[in-house]
């Protein structure tokens, strides 16, 4: 009777020993290396699209960024405007006080009051001249806003534009990483059910905290996962029986590279 047995004792899988064993063996070694290629594609694929939505998020900040600077800049213009009616308003007012009091020189009776009035009507007048002056300051920084708003519109525009394309393509690939992945995971859905079901339930219980979790011995049983030589006696066995382990050092699941690629492993 052929006799098979491949047990999980505590954390070590018990290959045994002959050709048809070594055969099955191998066969679940290569279904398990098969779901493991897709496991690392899916990986490679989530790290190379990892970067697109904090891109995105990126793009979102630039984009508020922008529109506080135009609002800032509209919020100057509307300012400098008020000014700009204010002093138009005040000149207006200072403008009919000297009117007024003007009208009211000729009623003096004292030359005494007539010179007070008249000094008062020289003081609003300069008065007034200041202001002029100041509102045609004023006019001159407000076409210069004015310019600066437009030049800030365009900019705006522009790199709403830009951004907006910018977005538009990350999302394009984000929804196309997502289909791959998709994909991906229906292909390891088939792979994993060829998979002996001991030996998948350890492959993803290491495949949480290392990957890969499947790895080869090279000669003289160095774990490529960790570096470190696994006991000679075990490599042996591995060779031998073309099974699978752990490795005492960091837990992945070893084999002896021969067991897949026939002539690697052998010095
Ligand atoms: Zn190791």
């Amino acid at each position: 009777m052929r006799w098979i047995r491949t047990v999980l004792v505590g954390r070590r899988i018990h290959a045994a020993l002959d050709d048809s064993e070594a055969f099955d063996l191998r066969d679940k070694l290569k279904a398990l290396a098969e779901l493991q290629k897709v496991d690392l594609e899916i990986a490679s694929l989530r790290k190379a699209t990892e970067v697109h939505p904090k891109q995105l998020v990126e793009l979102e900040k630039e984009q508020a960024t922008a529109r506080a600077a135009l609002e800032a800049e509209r919020a100057r213009l509307l300012e400098i405007e008020q000014q700009r009616r204010g002093l138009e308003q005040n000149i207006a007012d200072e403008k009919d006080k000297v009117r007024k009091w003007e009208s009211r020189l000729t009623e003096q009776r004292s030359p005494r009051e007539y010179a007070a009035l008249a000094r008062e009507i020289d003081i609003a007048k300069k008065t007034n001249q200041t202001m002029a002056e100041e509102l045609v300051a004023l006019g001159k920084t407000l076409a210069a806003a004015r310019e600066a708003l437009k030049g800030k519109e365009q900019e705006f525009t522009s790199g709403l534009n830009a951004r907006g394309g910018r977005a538009t393509q990350l999302k394009d690939k984000m929804k196309g990483a997502e289909g791959q992945v998709r994909q991906l995971e229906e292909k390891r859905a088939k792979v994993a059910s060829h998979v002996d079901k001991q030996l998948l339930h350890r492959y993803d219980l290491v495949k949480r905290k290392r990957m890969p979790a499947l790895v080869s011995l090279l000669a003289p049983g160095t774990c490529q996962g960790c570096n470190m030589n696994v006991p000679p006696q075990l490599y042996n066995t591995l060779r031998s029986t073309l099974g699978m382990d752990i490795c005492p050092s960091c837990h992945r699941l070893i084999y002896a590279a021969e067991a897949l690629e026939p002539h690697s492993g052998s010095v």
